[in-house]
């Protein structure tokens, strides 16, 4: 019998290790203006519609990413589930006409199994998937997703019936690559969603597809600025997350990490874009993500000028170029890129390095969006040592 022990007191390491050991990573973004800085992705697919994965697996890829929020998204019409009810087995119900359709809470509560025990927020929702007009939109936080599938032509009855739980609604890629002839276009639609508080947000990101004009519509109409990965396929095979690239997401600013936190930021259009190292954005945020991620390490005089170490131990990058009025004696670089996790070295001539107190550079930084084709501007204030 007390042999028996370490054999026991073995499976129990290796259970711990390759279970439950592991460090959550993180995405460094700083939190500022005293909200917490969260990682979200509102919109994803499981097997429940017409994605390639289990809902538990949502979960742990934002795991194994360091994502905070994770909303399962499946199209609540389910026109493309093609799967098996042996595969599926009590999830599905048989309707009149033959055709398999589920609870549309399952992959939301499938998900949410496993979403406390890896730190995860899950966030119940569906994709309201209808022809242009209006097109598609994400409805989050229901409470019963399967009030959302209303037959296809009364569209708005589905847009209340999210309302009424409160959920938030956002338009979903308004330029789809399902109706490219319409490009970009608002719709008289879209006009009755937002008059009826019906629309809360739009997708300015989808996948790699960045569009300025949702972005304009965003700013013009006080809608949450949403980025989202749309993916169907596993994450791993959408992003290169071997090679350091990072999955398309909003930026929630929010009081708490909490679902009530999470909305309360959403409806007040606390948010922001991040994707393929850019940030799309409200200026105050922007700004302060900024100067919270860079730290000055030194600035020494040498003898044509200056030389300053700037850190950035964030995960965003920050590409600087020079602005005009900045002072015509001190002569830097053109554009400068500050790398994630990195030092820099900048070089700052002067004619006269001794008489300067305080060296001030105005420069765009390109990368942070504050409006369509228009970076952030801001100033470097270095003191020499
Ligand atoms: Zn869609
Ligand atoms: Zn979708």
């Amino acid at each position: 019998m007390i042999r028996s022990i370490p054999i026991f007191l073995s499976f129990f390491f290796l259970v711990n290790i390759t279970g439950f050991a592991q460090n959550q990573p993180t995405i460094l973004i700083p939190d500022v203006l005293g909200y917490k800085t969260l990682t979200a992705d509102l919109h994803t697919h499981t097997v429940f519609s017409d994605g390639h994965v289990w809902p538990t697996i949502r979960i742990e890829e934002a795991w194994s990413e360091g994502i905070d929020i994770i909303a399962i998204t499946d199209h609540v019409e389910s026109t493309n589930l093609f799967r098996l009810k042996s595969v599926f087995g009590d999830d599905l119900e048989v309707d009149r006409e033959g055709g398999f359709f589920p609870d549309r809470n399952r992959p939301f509560e499938i998900a949410n199994e496993v979403a406390e025990r890896r730190n995860v927020i899950a966030v119940n929702g569906v994709e309201i998937s209808r022809t242009m007009p209006p097109g598609h939109h994400n409805a989050i936080f229901l409470t019963d997703a399967n009030k959302v599938n209303t037959p296809h032509p009364q569209w708005k009855e589905a847009f209340q019936a999210a309302r009424e739980q409160d959920a938030f609604i956002f338009w979903n890629h308004p330029a789809s690559f399902h109706y490219p002839e319409a490009t970009t276009l608002w719709w008289e639609e879209h006009t009755w969603l937002l008059d009826n508080d019906l629309m809360h947000g739009i997708e300015v990101v989808n996948g790699r597809r960045y569009n300025p004009v949702a972005h304009q519509w965003a700013m013009e109409k006080n809608l949450a600025i949403i980025a989202n990965t749309d993916v169907h396929a596993p994450i791993g095979m959408t992003y290169a997350l071997h090679e350091g690239e990072k999955r398309t997401m909003t930026l929630i600013f929010a009081k708490e990490r909490s679902i009530e936190g999470i909305r309360e930021a959403l409806f007040a259009r606390r948010t922001m874009a991040f994707y393929q190292d850019i940030l799309i954005g409200h200026r105050n945020f922007l700004d302060a993500i900024f100067h919270n991620s860079i730290v000055i390490e030194s600035v020494v005089k040498t003898d044509n000028g200056f030389q300053v170490v700037i850190n950035n131990p964030t995960d965003v990058p920050f590409n600087l170029s020079r602005a005009d009025g900045n002072d015509p004696s001190l002569t830097f670089f053109e554009m400068k890129r500050l790398p994630s996790g990195k030092q820099t070295t900048i070089r700052i001539y002067a004619e006269n390095p001794a008489t300067y107190r305080q060296i001030d550079l105005k420069v765009v930084v390109d990368n942070l969006i504050m409006a369509p084709d228009t970076g952030l501007p801001v100033t470097l204030t270095f003191i020499p040592e």
